[in-house]
């Protein structure tokens, strides 16, 4: 049996192994979700989506496929930009 070692990459950590998605967060309170995804793309914030997934957005999400479990918890909740909560 052969082992082949996998070094880990060591570039930024770019979640890009399973295919990026573009994921749905909820908005803060008193805040919208647009602002929130840019502010945290400027400082390297990380953001939990609805699926439960914690990213740091670095791209621009728009041309991406949308990840199917966030539209699952976007749908079962119905309203996002009221207070939806997100546990963590
Ligand atoms: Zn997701």
């Amino acid at each position: 049996m052969t082992m082949t070692m996998t070094r880990p990459v060591t570039k930024p950590a770019l979640d890009t192994s399973h295919g990026v998605k573009a994921h749905i967060i909820a908005p803060p309170e008193g805040g919208s979700a647009h602002g929130t995804v840019t502010e945290a793309r400027v400082f390297g914030l990380p953001l939990v989506a609805l699926c439960g997934k914690k990213f740091v957005p670095q791209r621009d999400a728009a041309n991406l496929p949308v990840c199917g479990r966030c539209v699952e918890v976007f749908e079962s909740h119905g309203a996002i930009g009221g207070r939806e909560e997100i546990k963590q």
